[in-house]
């Protein structure tokens, strides 16, 4: 389609070099197809016949923001036994869709899904890919790689069910191997485990305790690797921590306790943090707060509080930080990362050009992406965010969905001040 080949020009911008920090004044980007071209000085810009050109004056482009930690699947509804027992598990599909674009219209337009039901994510994936609806790049582990052990599992027979059935339990070294070939296979980019419990996994689900044996995860990290894929792992406690770190895991979720020891093994390793801070304030909130039992409140309001000096922390040490919020999780709405990033620069301590590199470019190297994406350069892909205000000045202002004047994924505007605007072609000629 020649439709398609037509030239997307941003005109005139200031536009985020994510590696340097700075913004580029006067600086126009074209892209063809979803590759960026050209980028320059405006007055070194030619116009050529079937340009389609967006005026960027007085506009700050970003690269598009990565959100590295998300459940798709997960609509944020705090009483979630009760939702699941009136859902239809084919209803997640169209959920996950929904949230996806939430994220891209927020000016994310790649999302790394840390664990669904198998199948949903893989299968959204391709509809995004091809063009079928406007959404943001995936990056998706299918669903998580557990371990037996560690906790009693209490809840409703039918979710303790299908949690067993839908991720991937299992333990020795060779079942190790074998899980992590299946996941390749089933389609996943990258493999989501666990070395520590959870905060909301059950009363006996221990934080610091570590989960796999040192054998099995170095077998996990091995077999991931050379298959070409990168690995997170959920840890909150130390022990756990170190064993991922140890093991060569490449990214750590919510890393809530932090010693200065840890910090520096992680500096050594180039280990990330994805500290999901979003997830423990919705967890804190009075009325989250009252639906839990007793011990599992007391366990919430301690790793939100140790969580946030553990991040400040890891920061202050060197400890590479990228965004994520785990959305999904209860009270954790899809569509709010922005609030994440600006978390980094109130609770962590970053810069306002730190928070905003982390939601870019060292979000994509976190994720192995960096050759395609987080920054705007010739060569990458397109994807980029035209905001009206300047996110340098006050990271507040990429909370205002509305105040992004274009979102654009693959080279294609997919969303404009918060709304989604592309619709596929094949959609345009049913009409
Ligand atoms: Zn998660």
């Amino acid at each position: 389609m020649t439709e398609e080949k037509s030239r997307l020009v941003i005109k005139s911008g200031r536009v985020f070099d994510s590696i340097n920090g700075k913004l580029l004044e006067n600086t126009t980007v074209v892209s063809v197809g979803n590759k960026i071209v050209w980028l320059g000085d405006d007055s070194s810009f030619e116009k050529e016949e079937n340009d389609h050109i967006i005026d960027a004056s007085g506009k700050v482009v970003l690269p598009g923001m990565i959100e590295a930690h998300v459940h798709l699947i997960g609509t944020g509804n705090p009483q979630a036994e009760r939702e699941y027992l009136r859902t239809k598990r084919d209803m997640y599909h169209f959920f996950a869709l929904n949230h996806a674009q939430k994220h891209l219209a927020s000016g994310f337009t790649c999302v790394r899904d840390c664990g669904a039901y198998k199948g949903v994510t893989s299968s959204l994936r391709r509809i995004l890919d091809n063009l079928t609806f406007a959404g943001p790049r995936l990056v998706i582990s299918e669903t998580s790689l557990g371990q037996w052990g560690n906790q009693e599992s209490i809840g409703p027979q039918p979710l303790l069910d299908a949690a067993r059935k839908e991720s991937v339990v299992t333990a020795g070294v060779d079942n190790v191997v074998y899980a992590v070939r299946d996941l390749k296979r089933l389609g996943a980019d990258f493999v989501k485990t666990l070395t520590t419990g959870g905060v909301l996994h059950g009363m006996e689900s221990k934080v610091e305790f570590s989960l796999w044996t040192e054998d099995e995860l170095k077998a996990m990290v091995t077999e991931a690797h050379r298959l070409g894929l990168h690995l997170a792992s959920h840890a909150h406690g130390t022990a756990g921590i170190i064993a991922a770190v140890e093991a060569g895991i490449d990214t750590i979720e919510h890393a809530s306790y932090m010693t200065e020891e840890v910090a520096d093994l992680m500096v050594k390793n180039g280990t990330y943090i994805v500290p999901t801070q979003t997830a423990a304030m919705s967890l804190v909130s009075p009325e989250l707060l009252k639906l839990m039992p007793p011990e599992i409140q007391k366990k919430t309001i301690e790793v939100d509080k140790i969580m946030k000096e553990s991040h400040r922390l890891a920061f202050k040490k060197g400890v590479k930080i990228v965004i994520g919020t785990d959305a999904g999780t209860p009270g954790n709405y899809h569509g709010n990362t922005a609030n994440e990033v600006r978390l980094m620069v109130e609770d962590v301590g970053m810069t306002t050009v730190q928070a905003l590199q982390a939601a870019t470019i060292e979000g994509a190297k976190a994720i192995w992406l960096e050759d395609k994406i987080g920054t705007i350069e010739k060569g990458k892909l397109a994807d980029m965010v035209i905001c009206e205000k300047n996110p340098l000045e006050d990271i507040k202002v990429l909370s205002n969905v509305t105040s992004l004047s274009h979102v654009i994924k693959d080279g294609i505007v997919m969303a404009e001040q918060g709304r989604i605007t592309y619709f596929s072609p094949l959609q345009k000629l049913a009409k």
